[in-house]
């Protein structure tokens, strides 16, 4: 039988990377789809995509660093689904321009900010409430291996960011785990994904970047994002119904050491 089956998932970031192949698996697995993106189109294709699945599924269009469009993806999923079982706060950003502490300006910083960091919060904010209604559920948080060792290429406000997703991703657990809610984080290291092109393009040498992808994965490769889809689709899952606070990383080794 799917994993997922009778579930219903709001996943945000959808329209692209990591949420895109996860709106996919989410669907094979059984589920049904709420693709949240701040692009209405690529939210829609994703969701297209899902139903070619045969399954039913949705999309919607929300910035999710702010707070009225967090409420209305949520009632949005409520409303078509009367539910909401799965909740991956996974949408983020990771500017070209944020540099190290000096070089980086305020404004990129807060963008970050908002969108990596309050994003979670107010998906929780917003999405809890729904998990409570059907009888508990299931959150996952993007956050990123630099969460857990630092970046070797500086990007403050998004290391910063991704290590307050772990913080609030211990707490949530904690918080919430006596109403049947299980909150659990996943730490990519690179992933070959639009955001990760963009962010190679953005840097002054970058071949000298796919060297170093290459090294950072002691496995020896960047991955696709379907190869962290299928983590997020375990945890989300009643196989993993004891693992809460889990802090996950899926990322060819990258945080255990440098392949010289
Ligand atoms: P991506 O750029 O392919 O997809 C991100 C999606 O989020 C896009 O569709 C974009 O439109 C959407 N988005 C951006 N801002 C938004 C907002 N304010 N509200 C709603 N949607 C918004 O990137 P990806 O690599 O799939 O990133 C997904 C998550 O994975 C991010 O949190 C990112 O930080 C994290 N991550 C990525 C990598 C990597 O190397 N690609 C590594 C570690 C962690």
């Amino acid at each position: 039988m799917a994993r997922l089956e009778g579930k219903t998932a709001l996943i945000t970031g959808a329209g692209s990377g990591i949420g895109r192949e996860t709106c996919l698996l989410f669907a094979r697995e059984g589920a049904e789809i709420v693709a949240v993106d701040i692009n209405l189109e690529t939210a829609q294709e994703t969701a297209a995509a899902a139903r070619e699945l045969g399954i039913n599924a949705t999309y919607a269009k929300a910035d999710v660093s702010k707070a009225a469009d967090c409420e209305r993806m949520v009632r949005h999923a409520e409303e078509t689904f009367n539910k909401l079982d799965i909740l991956f706060n996974n949408a983020g950003i990771m500017h070209g321009e944020d540099e190290d502490a000096v070089n980086t300006d305020e404004a990129i910083w807060d963008l970050t900010m908002a969108i990596n960091l309050k994003g979670v919060w107010l998906g929780c904010k917003y999405g809890i409430p729904a998990l409570r209604r059907a009888g508990g559920g299931s959150i996952i948080n993007t956050a990123s291996f630099v969460a857990l060792m630092g970046a070797a290429t500086p990007q403050i406000a998004y290391t910063a960011s991704k290590g307050g997703v772990l913080a609030m991703t211990r707490e949530l657990s904690v918080v919430h785990a006596r109403e049947n809610i299980r909150v659990n984080a996943l730490c990519p290291a690179g992933v070959w994904t639009d955001a990760l092109v963009e962010w190679r393009a953005s840097q002054p040498d970058p071949e000298q970047v796919d060297d170093y992808l290459n090294r950072l994965h002691a496995l020896g490769y960047c991955p696709e994002p379907a190869e962290i889809a299928v983590a997020a689709a375990f945890l989300c899952s009643d196989e993993a119904r004891f693992m809460t606070g889990a802090i996950v990383p899926i990322s060819g080794g990258s945080e255990c050491g440098y392949k010289l």
